[in-house]
């Protein structure tokens, strides 16, 4: 299946419609040949099957291949639309969580070979059931949308960002001490409790807290223990009142 969608982006539909209907004609023309040869068929005989068999292929191969393609590139988009719905949250466009946390497993056991810094930041936005209750839901999920392209704004291109939850994002930040990781959050929490959000006639002001968790090279953590560090780190910001930052003691 790959190799004929390989040769379709190479070739395109019209190049491949235009190969196989050639390659039909010649085969129709060799095997009607053959036969005619075979039965001893007289001169008239071979002046007619000849035309025939040019134009039969002729008329049907095009059409017919035409159609197959067709279906092929239908394939190839759902499986694509398929493998993204799979992968991404359709909302966000942040990965899933499933996806976040296979991309986590494979970043911890470089992270171990190389015996590099990994930290990883649960971020959960403040009080949104109050902004789903004020404004609605659909405005709710404009609020997470911006804020996702803020946080991709933010992020470097190793980052993996997440969307574990309804409002609760994660982003892992490979190779990044936690004073590092410390300071990319805290510039994000500013710029988000800094901007006041317009979306329709609304004025939303939002704010974030986040919980820090960071394995390094002398203190190997499992991820499930990061996971449950930056998930006490983030409680541990709710319960101090939130719009901060704290890190896994
Ligand atoms: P806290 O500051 O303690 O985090 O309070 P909170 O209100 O943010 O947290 P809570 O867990 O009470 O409420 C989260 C809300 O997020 C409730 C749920 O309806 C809403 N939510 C979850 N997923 C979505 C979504 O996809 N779209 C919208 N609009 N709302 C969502
Ligand atoms: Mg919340
Ligand atoms: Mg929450």
């Amino acid at each position: 299946m790959q190799i004929i969608r390989d040769i379709i982006t190479r070739v395109g539909r019209l190049g491949v419609s235009l190969a196989v209907t050639i390659v039909s004609i010649v085969l129709s023309v060799f095997i009607t040949m053959g036969v005619l040869f075979v039965t001893d068929a007289s001169p008239e005989t071979y002046e007619i099957a000849l035309i025939i068999s040019i134009l039969c292929p002729t008329l049907i191969a095009p059409l017919v291949t035409w159609y197959l393609i067709g279906l092929v590139i239908k394939l190839h988009q759902l499986e694509e639309k398929q493998r993204e719905l799979a992968t991404y949250d359709e909302l966000t466009g942040a990965m899933n969580r499933r996806t976040f946390f296979e991309n986590f497993n494979t970043l911890k056991k470089i992270a171990n070979r190389n015996h590099s810094n990994l930290t990883l930041a649960y971020i959960d936005i403040d009080d949104f059931k109050t902004i789903n209750d004020t404004y609605g839901h659909v405005i709710g999920d404009e609020v997470l949308k911006s804020f996702a392209n803020t946080l991709k704004g933010s992020a470097r291109g190793s980052d993996i960002i997440g969307r574990i939850g309804g409002e609760e994002f994660a982003i892992l930040l490979p190779e990044t001490d936690i004073q590092g990781a410390y300071a990319i959050l805290e510039r994000l929490r500013t710029q988000i409790c800094s901007k006041t959000l317009r979306i329709e006639e609304h004025a939303i002001n939002l704010s974030i807290s986040v919980g820090l968790s960071h394995s390094r090279k002398e203190n190997e953590f499992a991820v499930e223990q990061l996971i449950k560090q930056a998930d006490k780190a983030l409680y541990q910001a709710k319960s101090e009142g939130k719009n901060c930052i704290v890190q896994y003691a």
